[in-house]
């Protein structure tokens, strides 16, 4: 098969209003950027306005556009992750489908992908447009807090725009997790990853398809997805009760041998400190072990290859290869099928 140079790909979610506008420009700007070798993938995520007909309609007219109809919301990143299966280009443009991020954008994308010799050039919003003061202070405490406790380097105030060549993609797709956190899970499959900045524009039409109920969803995702921390909290907290709990003891025992406790105050305080700091640090101990368990069952590829020099003996055991694409990840699942044959 060979592939179209670019895809654009959108998620899209009650957008009728945006959808014919958004057509017309990422249409034009593909054109200029890569000519005709491009396809344009429209997703409809269970819409319940006439999104699939106005989509029906444009891939009538239009060979390039590929529209999919989901059987149902999924949510945003479930839809995207439907996309990004289904196209087929060496550049991947992924865009939100209601123009706060401007398409003409993509040739400067391009070129700094090429200069860069980048494998995802990922857009920062300087600015964002008509969005309540209310999404920009949560966003920004939420990208900062996120950071914060996670291993993987998110990039700040960054959303799901952005330019991926085939085997970047490639190696997001063989994540095969179900919460998916997009923007995290790109930022963990490394490669060379270089910022591009630009200002957010209002929507063309429409709400926002994030209350703030799919907002908390989201995070949540997002921080379970990416740090154990919070289960780490109660071994951190046994630790600090462990070390108040011998400071209250020789309090307790002081109190006891000068005569200041009245009967079984002793005793009593002695059992509750030590219970409560055992009983801390043991549920501390399961966390450790349940992140860990939680970990595993993630099934992440243990780690991607993004070139090698030289020839590779025995290769053949490195696990499955995207041979198109020259991106190598070895996922346990490959292991064990390898050690089965
Ligand atoms: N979206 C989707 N499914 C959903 C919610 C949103 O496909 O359940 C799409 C939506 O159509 C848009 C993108 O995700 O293309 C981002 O949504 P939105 O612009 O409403 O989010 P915001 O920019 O307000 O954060
Ligand atoms: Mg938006």
């Amino acid at each position: 098969m060979k592939r179209p140079q670019l895809s654009v790909v959108v998620p899209c979610y009650n957008e009728e209003a945006c959808l014919d506008m958004l057509h017309a420009r990422v249409s034009a700007a593909a054109r200029a950027a890569v000519g005709e070798s491009y396809e344009i993938v429209f997703v409809n995520d269970g819409s319940r306005d006439r999104s699939w007909d106005v989509m029906q309609r444009l891939s009538a007219a239009d060979p390039h556009l590929v529209a999919i109809n989901l059987s149902r919301n999924h949510g945003h990143q479930l839809a995207l992750t439907a996309g990004l299966d289904l196209c087929a280009g060496e550049q991947i443009l992924i865009i939100d489908a209601d123009l706060q991020d401007p398409p003409e954008l993509l040739t400067e994308m391009r070129a700094t992908m090429a200069a860069q010799g980048a494998d995802v050039v990922y857009a920062v919003r300087r600015k964002r447009e008509g969005e309540s003061l209310f999404k920009k202070a949560t966003a920004a405490v939420f990208y900062r807090m996120l950071d914060r406790i996670t291993d993987t380097p998110i990039p700040l105030d960054t959303g799901d725009f952005r330019l991926m060549s085939r085997r970047a993609l490639d190696a997001l797709l063989s994540l095969p997790e179900q919460a998916r956190f997009i923007r995290g899970m790109v930022a963990w499959i490394g490669f060379r990853q270089v910022p591009f900045v630009y200002d957010r524009h209002e929507r063309h039409a429409g709400e926002t398809k994030y209350p703030l109920g799919k907002m908390i969803r989201f995070a949540l995702d997002a921080i379970t997805g990416f740090s154990t921390a919070p289960l780490r909290f109660a071994s951190h907290v046994g630790l600090l009760l462990t070390a108040a709990s011998v400071l209250l003891i020789l309090y307790i025992l002081i109190a006891w041998a000068m005569g200041h406790a009245i009967q079984g105050w002793t005793s009593t305080m002695l059992v509750v400190v030590v219970i409560g700091a055992v009983q801390m640090f043991v549920l501390g101990m399961i966390g450790e072990y349940l992140g860990r368990l939680y970990v595993e069952s993630k099934r992440r590829p243990l780690y991607l290859i993004a070139d090698v020099a030289g020839p590779v003996q025995g290769h053949a055991s490195l696990g499955y290869r995207h041979q198109d694409s020259g991106a190598v990840s070895v996922s346990p699942q490959a292991r064990h099928n390898d050690a089965a044959e």
